[in-house]
This record gives structure tokens, sequence and C-alpha cells, in this order.
């Protein structure tokens, strides 16, 4: 399932990477009450709202690539975050991609973010704030160790148990991606309090940042949710599964095109791009 899931992943991310896909032509959002239509990775958004680029408790990177703009919900909860960050003490939150103006496919970089409702926030709380050089050009810092199995001691910081406890505390998160050996270091910091590791889920790549999912809006009736992770904290033999060699020839790319649009998407698109 895992491979076949990364099998997809990857599809999704090269086949449309060929050219702009429609969607970046859409600038401003669509009018109407707020509506996440279809799936995270095969959606779009009425009524998206831009985060608000100037704010005291986080600092919006790569303004310049639009992808600030989001569900309201999806607002409200950075903000939420960003707050509580805030008021602990923990240093400025750094805000990635969202979604593009009327969400839909990227041309390259992301397979979701596509219905509003995901966000990628960076796992590094800098006490100070970052200049508009460096929100533009920004540094990963990457916290996973060449070998791919630990977080690198020199750059794991309690903060970032914090940041991400803090998230996935929130009532309205489905989930949250991070890198295996991210996900390994939480399961061993956490003591008994454990219920929301479940929501934190290993995935490729998320060395330096992790991806946030919120819950469909209750309003948003064409929004399709996703299932719920398996029960318990995730730390055993799935997030083992990871660490262990990849079978010889699994995993062979197979040639897919990406999914039909949900109908009320490509029509969206028709009425806007003629
Ligand atoms: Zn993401």
């Amino acid at each position: 399932m895992k491979k076949l899931l990364f099998t997809l992943c990857a599809l999704l991310i090269s086949l449309p990477a060929l050219a702009a896909t429609a969607w970046q032509n859409i600038v401003q959002p669509i009018s109407g009450s707020p509506q996440s239509i279809g799936g995270f990775s095969n959606g779009c958004i009425v009524g998206a709202q831009p985060l608000p680029l100037d704010a005291a408790n986080y600092q919006v990177m790569r303004q310049d690539q639009r992808r600030y703009f989001g569900h309201p919900d999806l607002i409200l909860f950075i903000q939420r975050l960003s707050s509580q960050v805030s008021h602990l003490g923990l240093g400025e939150v750094l805000i990635g991609d969202m979604g593009m103006a009327a969400g839909g496919r990227f041309s390259s970089g992301h397979a979701s973010h596509q219905s509003g409702l995901d966000v990628d926030i960076w796992l590094q709380l800098p006490k100070t704030r970052w200049t508009s050089q460096m929100l533009l050009k920004p540094q990963p810092l990457d916290l996973v160790s060449t070998d791919d199995r630990n977080v690198v001691a020199r750059h794991w910081k309690p903060e970032i148990d914090s940041l991400i406890k803090l998230a996935a505390k929130d009532n309205e998160v489905t989930r949250i991606f991070v890198n295996p050996a991210i996900k390994k270091q939480l399961c061993a910091d956490a003591g008994v309090d454990r219920d929301w590791l479940r929501k934190v889920r290993p995935w490729f790549a998320h060395r330096a940042h992790m991806h946030v999912r919120l819950r469909c809006p209750p309003e948003s009736l064409e929004c399709e949710e996703q299932a719920a992770p398996p029960p318990g904290d995730g730390c055993g033999a799935e997030l083992q599964s990871w660490f262990e060699p990849k079978k010889p020839g699994s995993g062979a790319p197979v040639k897919r095109e990406p999914p039909p649009l949900p109908p009320s998407c490509q029509s969206l698109l028709d009425k806007h791009l003629l």
C-alpha cells in the first residue's frame, strides 16, 4: 500500500511538471461562500482567503509564488497555532506552501495542497524574525541524518517537538506528515501523553517541514475526507517498516494519468479560463 502510494505520489508530482497547470492561471480566489471541493490530491476551492502576510506571530516564505491561499479554517488554524507558539516563546513560525487562489494542481512540488486544507510549516523556529530576503530564498534545515535513520541531534530541539505536538492536538487537524526519522524521535520523546502521535504520519521527504492537513469543513459538502489513521500511536511495526530495506523490483513506476477532476472543479476551471 505504502509503495503504491509512493508511486502514485511520484507520478502525480512528475506528470504535471511538463507544463504549468491551468490552475496557476487563476490568480484571485473564486468568489463565493468557502467550499473545499474534492480530495486533497484532486480538488479545488471556492472562496479561498489569502493568509495575512503581515503578522506578528508568523512569517510567510516565498510570497512571490502566491501559494498562501486556503480555506478560512486553514487561516484560522495557522493563526491559532502561531499564537500558541508565540505565547510559549518557542520562536517564529515559518509558513511554507498552502494552496493557490483556486486550489488545484501545481506544476511541481506537490501532489496535494489542492483543496485549501493543507499547509507546510517548517521545522525550525528562529528566535528572531527573518528579513524579506531570507523569506524569499529560505534555507531549509535538514533534520534527518544522511542514512535516513535518525534526526540530527544538534538540530533537534524540544521546541520542534512542542510545535508538532501543538499542531497535532488541534481539533481541526487530521494528519501531519513528517519524515519517518522525525516520527521515530517524537515516539521516543513522548511520555504517557501519546494520543496525538496517531495523527503524525511517517512519509517520504518532509525532512525540514511538516505538512499539516485539516479535516473537511462541515459545510463543504463536496469535500472528500480521508479515512482516519489506524488506531494507536503508530510507533510500532508500521513505523519500523519504513526503516527496512526495499525489496528488489518493488515500486516500479506505472504510467498513469491524473484522475479526472471533480465535476464542480472542472466547471469552475472552464468558466474562469474562457
Ligand atoms: Zn506539503
